[in-house]
């Protein structure tokens, strides 16, 4: 086989849409923009329409320099029931080693010039760059702040003695608002847990990496990746490189067809990402939340479920029908101001549309962005993983969305969501967090990501090296 010199990149997702997707367009932007050639790595078993379409944003970039090689999926037959997602994910990763590095022996014998690029629950990976001589980079798919936590975790794990729920608080570098323990991201919640020693391991491998992208930018986040600057001495260069967001295809889905008979600004779009669901007492309150706001809503539905967690994570596509869990007569009392979305719908496509002028968000970090780029308000209403940092940062730091009070039970009530829909579709409080979001979107399209911008720059600054290994 002909060894090509050109610089190329293997990149490793690991599973679940909120990591496939800003990886997507990474390499979408490395082949479009800076020419490198791809070979996108895909090991989850999601064969979803959804996927399908996410994967085919790299099509238009030309089969000569994207190339998809899907490795066997990994038998995690052997785990109980109660195996956390991370502990799916990163035994996922694990046992995928022998086939990444057979699949990277030959890449590398074809593109002697390789880097690899794995994320968040990939640095067991490195393992195989290293026995191949190759650069290898992390990418991590949140913000700075939560990176600035894993990058201390390992300090913190020999510091604090207890369960970190415990602690009434922890300050992070750059965040002037204190998390509490209990906010921490999940598998932090747990320290006895299996999930809890694979995150770790994980965040101890983190400097190992040649260099660590980060979905943020500058006017977002400065003084976290100040942070993350000053720690070189310990901790790989840190470069921002967001908001990196998917560019959907136009399509002619029911729902943007009833969004554009909508009044500009008059929805409010509901949805949990690729993986939140909901218990079906909380399912039935937000459905009479939202109805009693008499605010226009467009939601994406999943069938609620009787355990908590992410259950739908692996795979995008509801359990059963989630239309025959919605209170009696929802559909028909609400036609016309509400529509629901069985699963999916274009996100992007629905933030980016006139009719849009509210978001009710899990506060993934690919949500939060794609509402920045957007300039729309948020309600936070985090799930799991970071999302309740995330929260954190959106209500109390960068001061652009409102969160429900939650009751003891853990329940959101209808009234207090009722409450919150309004006060972001026609409150004072809606109107400051929109004007705020705007400054936002306009920093992030003028300094971040075009051509001479804080995040096109760091982009430029970290892949000169690997132009240079040519
Ligand atoms: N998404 C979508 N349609 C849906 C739900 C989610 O297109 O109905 C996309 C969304 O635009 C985002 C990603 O899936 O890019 C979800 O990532 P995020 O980090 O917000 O949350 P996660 O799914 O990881 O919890």
């Amino acid at each position: 086989m002909e060894a090509k010199t050109g610089a190329h990149v293997a990149i490793l997702p690991s599973p679940g849409m909120g990591h496939l997707i800003p990886l997507v367009v990474f390499a979408k932007h490395l082949a479009a923009t800076h020419s490198f050639s791809i070979t996108f790595i895909n090991l989850t078993t999601d064969s979803s329409a959804a996927q399908s379409s996410v994967l085919s944003n790299l099509n238009d970039v030309g089969l000569s320099s994207v190339q998809f090689v899907d490795l066997p999926p990994a038998d995690l037959s052997d785990l109980p029931s109660s195996a956390k997602i991370e502990t799916r994910i990163s035994l996922t990763m694990f046992r995928s080693l022998s086939s990444l590095r057979a699949l990277l022996g030959d890449l590398t014998s074809k593109f002697p010039n390789t880097v690899l690029v794995a994320d968040i629950f990939g640095t067991d990976a490195f393992d195989v760059a290293d026995e191949l001589s190759l650069p290898k980079y992390l990418f991590f798919p949140s913000n700075a702040t939560f990176l600035s936590l894993v990058c201390q975790l390992p300090a913190l794990d020999t510091k604090v003695s207890g369960e970190y729920r415990d602690l009434r608080e922890l300050r992070l570098p750059g965040c002037s608002s204190p998390f509490p323990g209990k906010d921490l991201v999940s598998p932090l919640q747990d320290r006895k847990d299996a999930a809890y020693a694979w995150f770790l391991h994980q965040a101890k491998r983190y400097p190992r990496a040649d260099g660590i992208f980060v979905n943020t930018f500058e006017a977002l986040e400065s003084q976290a990746l100040q942070f993350l600057k000053e720690n070189r001495a310990s901790f790989p260069e840190v470069f921002p490189v967001g908001p990196l967001t998917l560019e959907q295809p136009e399509n002619d889905s029911d729902c943007l067809r009833w969004l554009d008979e909508q009044p500009p600004g008059s929805v409010v779009f509901v949805s949990f990402g690729s993986g939140g669901t909901l218990s079906y007492e909380q399912y039935q309150n937000l459905a009479h939340g939202l109805e009693k706001s008499g605010q226009r809503f467009l939601w994406v539905i999943r069938t609620p479920e009787l355990t908590e967690g992410p259950a739908a994570f692996f795979t995008v596509e509801s359990k059963g029908d989630p239309k025959a869990y919605l209170p009696e007569g929802f559909l028909e009392r609400t036609k016309g101001v509400g529509m629901v979305v069985p699963s999916w719908a274009p996100q992007t496509r629905v933030l980016a549309h006139a009719a849009t002028g509210g978001f009710l968000t899990h506060c993934g970090w690919n949500s939060t962005l794609e509402s920045i780029q957007n300039g729309i308000p948020l309600i936070a209403w985090p799930l799991y993983a970071e999302q309740k940092m995330n929260a954190i940062l959106l209500v109390d730091e960068i001061k652009v969305a409102i969160r429900p009070k939650i009751q003891e039970d853990g329940i959101i009530k209808e009234e207090e969501i009722e409450r919150v829909v309004r006060g972001l579709m026609e409150g004072e409080e809606g109107k400051a967090l929109r004007a705020k979001m705007r400054d936002l979107r306009d920093a992030a399209a003028a300094t971040a990501l075009a051509e001479g911008g804080s995040s096109y720059g760091s982009l430029v600054n970290a892949t000169q090296k690997w132009r240079s290994n040519v």
